[in-house]
């Protein structure tokens, strides 16, 4: 007997048992049994304000020095004219908040202004991610639960990763001198909590989820709800939905 067929027949022989809790998750998923998890995030344009709290919390989570123009998530700001201008700014990556009405540095009168929002942006953990791809010595690898992590000790620094992303969300660390991006909190939600922006985030804009868990909100509002991905064009299958997608963001 295989051992995939061991385990469906102690399945059965356990029912009623929580065999899960016996075997465990990840044994009952390797054996092709249960659907393994994979993470997906979803934000919500309509609920970003453009407050920076996540910014600031990420930075703090994750030793990203305050003051140096690097972050692993950050939030810009699109402001559309009515004859048609588009002004897009992130400065400090929205760290500080967007109070003063100056996109790109510009004062638009209220009355000129035709629409405007916030964007939230992070790494996409894309399922085809040309980051990993590229890596020559394996330091940026897939987990099987669909996150893209960098591993420091491996990392040589070459920078093709930051230059293979064309979402442009890896960075060199500065203290630590390795490619860096965000990772979902890796470490927060493999231990059931959420990531420090969606914690920090006042107005429920950011969202971590399963995408194979039926009860979860997340999976239920991308499977069902209108929602998009940055530069689908590029076929790497990003795992970060957009709720409010505007075809102006870059
Ligand atoms: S967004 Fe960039 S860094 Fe993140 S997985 Fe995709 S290619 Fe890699
Ligand atoms: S904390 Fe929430 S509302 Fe504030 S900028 Fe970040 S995503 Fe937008």
């Amino acid at each position: 007997m295989s051992r995939r067929d061991f385990l469906k027949t102690g399945l059965m022989v356990g029912a009623g048992l929580g065999l899960s809790s016996i075997l465990g998750k990840d044994i009952l998923s390797s054996a092709g049994i249960i659907t393994p998890k994979r993470w997906v995030f979803l934000v919500d344009t309509f609920k970003c304000v453009g407050c920076g709290l996540c910014v600031r919390a990420c930075k703090l989570e994750n030793e990203i020095p305050y003051d140096v123009p690097v972050t692993r998530t950050w939030v810009e700001r699109y402001v559309v004219k009515k004859d048609g201008t588009v002004l897009a700014d992130s400065p400090y990556g929205g760290r500080d908040g967007y109070l003063i009405n100056n996109p790109q540095g510009i004062v638009v009168p209220q009355e000129d202004i035709a629409k405007a929002f916030f964007v939230p942006k992070l790494c996409n953990q894309c399922t085809n991610p040309p980051c990993v791809q590229v890596c020559p010595v394996g330091a940026t690898y897939q987990t099987n639960d669909g996150v893209v992590l960098v591993d420091r000790k491996w990392c040589i620094g070459c920078g093709y990763c930051i230059m293979a992303c064309p979402y442009g969300v890896r960075f060199f660390h500065p203290v630590h001198k390795v490619a860096e991006k965000c990772n979902f909190c890796y470490h927060r939600i493999t231990k059931g909590m959420k990531p420090a922006c969606e914690d920090a985030c006042p107005f429920g804009a950011r969202h971590i989820g399963d995408i194979n868990d039926p009860a979860h909100p997340v999976a239920d509002i991308i499977k069902t709800q209108r929602v998009s991905v940055l530069k689908d064009e590029f076929g790497t299958k990003p795992s970060v939905y957009y709720l409010g997608y505007d075809s102006l963001i870059r």
